[in-house]
């Protein structure tokens, strides 16, 4: 039998380090080539495609930062030269919000967050959209964070940008459907990266573990395999959702 996504081309941003990482490893497990993108990590992304070949698929990691039109225009070009058009469109990269209360947030810090969530989302789709809209068959997947329907105190612009990111996924999804594409928002908790290791010390970290009703905080690996599900052919029917993975965890 065939892994269940051979053929498959998937391009993850971020793909260098923490959940990106996973998502890499784990498409590539099921079969995919995997192209994965970075914007300083060049090592760690290298390692990372280096994994994913290991399960005998292509990979490749490409420099280019989400937020640059032309620098997602020259991957995509690049992409489509060494591995062919993605077929499913993983945007994971993604920065955390420095916990200003709104009225301390500066104009370049907006930037910051809005443009990789939001801006990256619109570069990314609208460059691998109309190949998958002439194939009739796409997989788009953003992530966003169960703050962006809770709201965080100190986290306005990041939750607003992940709340943009669950009204593009269900928006999108009613534009791309008629055309085989599903387009979803999965909406990690606290998983264990760089990200919340930025965030939270160790004490803060085994306290929120004991506030989880699964008793721990996620992994990587727990995001990368609900997105591993919605990548397959079999998950055509689920579109525009934003699916949570958070032990149960809802702040
Ligand atoms: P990390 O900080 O561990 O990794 C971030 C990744 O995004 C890196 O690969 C980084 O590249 C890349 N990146 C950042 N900015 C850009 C940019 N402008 N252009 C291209 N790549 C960029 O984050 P996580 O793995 O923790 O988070 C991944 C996603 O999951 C994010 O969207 C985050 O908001 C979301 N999330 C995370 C949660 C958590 O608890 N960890 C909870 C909820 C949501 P480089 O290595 O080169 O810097």
């Amino acid at each position: 039998m065939h892994p269940p996504l051979s053929g498959e081309v998937a391009l993850v941003s971020g793909g260098s380090r923490g959940i990106g990482a996973a998502i890499a490893l784990h498409l590539a497990a099921a079969g995919a080539d995997v192209a994965l993108t970075y914007r300083s990590s060049a090592e760690k992304a290298k390692r990372v495609s280096e994994g994913c070949r290991a399960y005998g698929v292509r990979s490749s990691a490409y420099r280019s930062d989400v937020r640059s039109r032309s620098d997602v225009r020259g991957m995509l070009d690049e992409v489509t030269r060494e591995l062919g058009r993605p077929s499913l469109l993983i945007h994971n990269a993604g920065v955390a919000g420095n916990s200003l209360f709104f009225q301390d947030v500066t104009g370049e810090e907006y930037d910051r967050v809005m443009d990789t969530h939001v801006r990256g989302a619109y570069h990314l789709i609208q460059e691998v959209l109309p190949d998958m809209v002439s194939r009739r068959f796409g997989r788009i997947i953003l992530l966003s964070s169960i703050w962006g329907e809770s709201g965080g105190a100190g986290e306005v612009l990041y939750s607003a940008a992940k709340g943009a990111i669950n009204a593009m996924a269900r928006s999108l999804a009613k534009e791309t459907a008629p055309s085989g594409i599903t387009v979803n928002a999965v909406a990690p908790g606290a998983i264990r990266t760089d990200m919340l290791n930025e965030q939270l010390s160790d004490a803060e970290k085994e306290e929120l573990a004991g506030r989880i009703p699964s008793g721990r905080l996620g992994e990587p690996e727990d995001v990368a395999a609900m997105i591993g599900w919605l990548c397959r052919r079999e998950a055509g029917y689920v579109t525009g959702q934003v699916i949570h993975v958070n032990g149960g965890w809802y702040p």
